[in-house]
């Protein structure tokens, strides 16, 4: 594992005091390695888990050419001569019974979705555009009905035997439980599930339950980081609030992490508080307390940090409970991806018009909470929920996506396009 101070020096132009977003998390990028522990677990259970080998398709699916409709099968030859084709029906296939009769240039095979071809037959005519004569032992239809190969599924179509159905680092969806049924395997080796400790810090924090004291706000982050890590699917060790003081910190981030793959706070990074979090950190790791150009989250601290030999990753993230939300986001659901062993490609960014001026100086990334809309021309528009404080968390739970105004964006004016990243598959 390459060490942050290792990969830092690496760097050219590198500035921890406005470091680019885009810097931060190439550092983060290099310092995270996945987790090796792996489970084998039944099909049903590892959705949402982390596929640790690539599967190979054991047989061809579909195993036949079949047919894709319920009609006639026969041989395509059938058609060259145009007009209406009349042919004599010697059999019918059900789909699951292999059926023997093999028909000539001048038969046909009644066949039901999913029966397996004839031999000879390439082609089958729906029964709807077929006329039934000769009390069902002969059909007639135009020619220009069907082209030849029509309604057949080939063997091997959705997945040849030996062919890659899926690639390790899969995060396994819906459909990757039924392809991995269709291929007929009950169960997957899937990377083990990371453990992630968090606490909050601060001493005018209280927990649901507690009078609030003058001064005193009502720990959320907590609360925020328990669902967005339930969603990446991980282990949760919640470790609740921790007073700012240096004996306590230095507890919990030991217990932390000897418990945990990653650790996980809140509040303590920002000037004036990230003094004494900096002298615990030195002691127990290597950890880099960043300002970063962006808006909300500048402070935090990254790095990693070990007690009694047990070694895990650590952010220190803002205490603001927007900044907490967007430093998530844009820094700890990619690295945890990694630590995970998943594979997650990035989040699309659509690009939207904006239906009011925004302010943005350039220099920094701004994650502006938006609403996108359907506008009155049909299109779809941009607007920001209001209060952007970093404090103001019903502006994340108004929203529906990130503005995002990159480093370099200047001023947006009404109607210009800017980019969104949908909560949708971030959330
Ligand atoms: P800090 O980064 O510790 O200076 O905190 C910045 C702001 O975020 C302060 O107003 C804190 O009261 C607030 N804050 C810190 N932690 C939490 C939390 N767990 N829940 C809600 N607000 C918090
Ligand atoms: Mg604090």
């Amino acid at each position: 594992m390459p060490s942050l101070q290792s990969v830092i020096s690496c760097l050219s132009g590198y500035d921890p005091t406005a470091l680019p977003v885009a810097q931060a998390n190439a550092i983060i990028g290099e310092v995270v390695e996945p987790v090796r522990g792996t489970e084998q677990l039944a099909l049903r259970t590892a959705l949402d888990r982390v596929l640790a080998e690539d599967v190979i398709s054991p047989i061809d699916v579909p195993a036949h050419d079949n047919s894709a409709m319920d009609g006639y099968a026969f041989q395509s030859a059938a058609l060259a001569a145009g007009g209406d084709v009349v042919l004599e029906v010697i059999g019918t296939a059900y789909a699951g019974n292999a059926c023997d009769a093999a028909p000539t240039a001048g038969q046909a095979v009644r066949i039901m979705t999913g029966a397996i071809m004839p031999g000879g037959c390439d082609t089958v005519v729906p029964q709807e555009f077929v006329d039934v004569q000769a009390g069902g032992n002969q059909i007639r239809f135009a020619a220009d009905a069907v082209r030849p190969g029509d309604n057949r599924r080939l063997r091997g179509e959705d997945l040849a035997r030996g062919q890659a159905a899926l690639a390790a680092g899969r995060i396994l969806q819906p459909a990757d439980l039924g392809l991995l049924a269709s291929l007929g395997v009950a169960e997957i080796k899937v990377r083990r599930r990371l453990r992630v400790a968090f606490f909050s810090t601060g001493d005018e924090l209280r927990s649901i339950g507690e009078p609030l004291d003058p001064g005193c706000v009502y720990d959320s982050n907590r609360y925020t980081l328990h669902g967005m890590l339930r969603r990446l699917n991980v282990e949760l060790i919640d470790m609740g609030v921790v007073r700012d003081d240096p004996a306590a910190l230095e507890a919990a981030f030991r217990s932390a992490c000897e418990n945990a793959d990653a650790v996980i706070t809140s509040g303590g990074v920002s000037v004036g508080e990230a003094d004494y979090t900096k002298q615990i950190m030195a002691r127990l790791g290597d950890v880099t307390f960043w300002k970063i150009a962006m808006r909300p989250g500048r402070p935090m601290a990254f790095g990693r940090i070990a007690s009694n030999g047990r070694e895990a990753l650590l952010f220190g993230l803002p205490g603001n409970p927007v900044a907490v939300m967007v430093t998530f986001y844009h820094f700890v659901r990619g690295a945890l991806h990694r630590q995970m062993g998943a594979n997650v490609p990035p989040l699309p960014l659509m690009r939207v018009r904006s239906a009011a001026a925004i302010r943005k100086k350039p220099g920094r990334t701004e994650y502006q909470r938006g609403i996108l809309a359907p506008a009155a021309d049909g299109g779809w528009e941009v607007r920001i929920t209001g209060q952007q404080g970093s404090g103001v968390l019903r502006s994340m739970s108004e929203a529906n996506c990130f503005i995002v105004l990159g480093h370099e964006q200047e001023a947006v004016a009404a109607g210009d396009l800017v980019e969104v990243m949908l909560f949708d598959g971030l959330m």
